[in-house]
């Protein structure tokens, strides 16, 4: 069988357009361009790579971004006297705490003081719990990322068995809860795999959409996916390669060359979910704008 590629680069630059002009049309009814302000605590070289990436994406669209850079040793209390600032400036319209925070911040605490209405990453007590009753407000952007691939790729979801390998509340839980809500881009019937599975390729070869985020390297082969299934790298792991001059590469969690003729549909690593994500905290973004208003 031939597999045909998911291409999540050109799939967000599209929906970068779209939201493009929707925030043109925003601007031009006399709205401020919609603004998105992220945290960063501490020097990780990757969340600044995430961060500068979100703001280039606000930028594309027509929207304005800044970050606030705190020190790693900032208190829990110091982080949330930001936050509260934020959510109360009207010229905000979306507040981004890029994760994962010092082992000394409350992170539970930090995410629970986002206004609800400006929490673009959907990870607060209110807005999980909202995605979990069926009636969503913001959902985290890697699932919307997901959703959106494979609706956008004419993937229909409703009735088929969708197998997820990760449980994290950032992707597997959420996505979980999205795929299998009632709606004509849900009503999956969803299995949610982890750690702690027993005989996880049983479980993966029952799957029509396999989606997964377990953040092992190459972790799923040809051998553990049904024939024709589709196929949702999540997974973003570096591995040493000499021959880059980098001295890394990337790789998902899916052996990708080991799917090749047996999935139907698959995302590379990189450009499948990744720019996806991107696109949908911008998407988040325009929506805490409108909402806002
Ligand atoms: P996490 O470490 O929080 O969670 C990993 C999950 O995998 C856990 O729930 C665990 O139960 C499960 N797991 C671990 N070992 C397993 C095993 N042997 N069998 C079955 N399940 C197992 O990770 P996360 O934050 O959900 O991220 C997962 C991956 O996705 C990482 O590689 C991360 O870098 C990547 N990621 C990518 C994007 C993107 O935009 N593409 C966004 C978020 C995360």
């Amino acid at each position: 069988m031939e597999t045909t590629l998911i291409d999540g680069k050109l799939i967000a630059s599209n929906i970068r357009k779209e939201i493009a002009k929707e925030v043109e049309e925003f601007v031009q009814k006399g709205n401020s361009a919609p603004h998105l302000t992220a945290i960063i605590v501490g020097n990780d070289p990757a969340s600044e790579v995430y961060v500068r990436n979100k703001g280039r994406a606000c930028e594309s669209v027509g929207m304005t971004h800044n970050t606030i850079k705190m020190q790693a040793s900032t208190s829990t209390q110091e982080l949330l006297d930001t936050i509260n600032k934020l959510n109360v400036d009207q010229k905000v319209s979306g507040i981004l705490v890029q994760l994962p925070l010092p082992q000394q911040i409350d992170s539970s605490a930090i995410l629970a003081a986002i206004d609800i209405n400006k929490d673009v990453d959907g990870l607060s007590n209110n807005n999980l719990g909202a995605l979990l009753k069926g009636e969503p407000n913001f959902v985290p952007a890697t699932p919307l990322g997901v959703r959106a691939l494979l609706q956008r790729s004419g993937v229909k979801i409703p009735g088929k068995n969708v197998v997820i390998v990760g449980r994290s509340t950032l992707v597997g839980k959420p996505l979980s809860a999205l795929l299998s809500m009632k709606s004509d881009a849900g009503d999956a019937t969803v299995t949610l795999a982890h750690s702690a599975t027993i005989d996880l390729s049983k479980i993966t070869k029952t799957a029509d959409i396999l989606i997964v985020a377990a953040g092992i390297a190459e972790f799923i082969d040809g051998t553990m996916i049904k024939e024709g299934a589709v196929v949702i790298d999540v997974g973003i792991n570096r591995i040493d390669d000499k021959g880059n001059k980098k001295g890394y590469k990337l790789v998902g969690d899916v052996n990708f060359e080991s799917i090749l003729s047996k999935a139907s549909m698959a995302t590379p690593v990189p450009g499948g979910v990744g720019p996806m994500t991107i696109a949908m905290v911008v998407s988040n973004t325009l929506y805490a704008a409108k909402l806002n208003n």
